[in-house]
């Protein structure tokens, strides 16, 4: 049989909660008995430190299947929450998180089984469509267009937090220790048998977004320091484009006061001399920080330094695949 947990988190999400539960148990019921065979499907809803009713609705409800609600003893943020989840998950189920007010449509499940039954392992859900403000709209597309620049494609734009997992990639995501997550970037460069499957993304339909304009900027930060080191780099290469300019401004003072006749001001060629030999030290001091810095965000991250597939046993008598946890003789 085969165990799915759904993971939504919630915060302050008192006016809409109910509505996206009935919603998802109305899918996710008649799922519980697929063409594939029976599935074992649990609601794990984290409550990110919600202070308005929120809990109450979710515990004072009657349920029509399995729920878990872990809460958390603060509010942590999204990123934060999904990880929770996941981690609250059970070790051999396959995870669906997906947000919990609606804009990620629960119909959509019926699809990420369908993947999952198939053998998707990473299941991303890409927005054909999405009903956000102009001005969510708007900066999603900068971030998304800064990023490409500043740090190569590190994500797939237009994919959010609403994806599935194979148990194994599940695992592989969780081994990555960082403590800052960025997890649409953590999970797009998994690997794995990827499926991308598109679906409109709904409005909001009660209550408003919690990304406020300095969450969505932390979040974007998160994105471009945790992915890449790039921009450490351009302070490496502006520093070596400011050597070169120093160096030859000093060639210059030199030509002028050995070959050349006109008379210079008193002091300029001494003062000029001076400042583009501090200004060099300072440059490729910077950039030697750089470079280790960028080598301490790195190591800091103490990421897996791989992530296996599969391991696959062959011989005479058998080719079977081996669960990862068991030892291999
Ligand atoms: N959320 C959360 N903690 C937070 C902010 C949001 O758990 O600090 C949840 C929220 O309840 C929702 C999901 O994360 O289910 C996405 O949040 P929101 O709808 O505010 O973001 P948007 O869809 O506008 O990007
Ligand atoms: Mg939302």
């Amino acid at each position: 049989m085969i165990h799915i947990d759904i993971i939504a988190p919630v915060y302050n999400e008192e006016d809409g909660i109910s509505a996206f539960l009935e919603e998802l148990e109305k899918i996710a019921v008649p799922l519980l008995r697929g063409p594939d065979g029976e599935r074992d499907i649990q609601i794990l809803l984290v409550n990110d430190g919600s202070t308005d009713k929120t809990l109450g609705n979710l515990t004072s409800r009657h349920y029509k299947m399995p729920v878990k609600v872990v809460s958390l003893s603060r509010n942590f943020g999204h990123q934060a929450a999904v990880w929770a989840g996941i981690e609250s998950s059970r070790e051999n189920a396959y995870v669906v998180v997906m947000d919990s007010d609606l804009q990620d449509p629960p119909k959509e499940l019926v699809r990420i089984f369908a993947e999952f039954a198939n053998g998707g392992e990473v299941v991303l859900m890409e927005r054909r469509t999405r009903k956000d403000t102009i001005v969510k709209r708007g900066m999603a597309r900068l971030f998304y267009r800064l990023q490409r620049a500043l740090a190569g494609q590190s994500t797939f734009e237009n994919v959010g937090d609403f994806f599935g997992l194979a148990p194994n990639a599940k695992k592989a995501l969780l081994s990555h220790q960082e403590s800052v997550k960025y997890l649409r970037g953590l999970v797009a460069q998994l690997g794995f048998d990827r499926k991308i499957l598109q679906y409109d993304r709904e409005e909001r339909p009660v209550g408003r977004t919690h990304y406020t304009f300095p969450k969505m900027f932390a979040l974007a930060l998160s994105g471009l320091t945790g992915f890449s080191v790039s921009p450490l780099m351009w302070v490496v290469y502006a520093a070596f484009f400011g050597v070169l300019l120093g160096t030859s401004l000093i060639g210059y003072v030199f030509f002028l006061r050995i070959f050349s006749h006109k008379e210079l001001a008193a002091g300029w060629a001494s003062s000029t001399v001076a400042s583009m030999t501090m200004s060099i030290i300072t440059l490729l001091s910077l950039a030697i920080v750089a470079l280790y810095l960028a080598r301490v965000v790195q190591e800091l991250k103490a990421r897996p330094v791989y992530l296996t597939h599969k391991v696959e046993a062959f011989g005479p008598n058998s080719t079977h695949e081996l669960d990862l946890n068991d030892e291999i003789q």
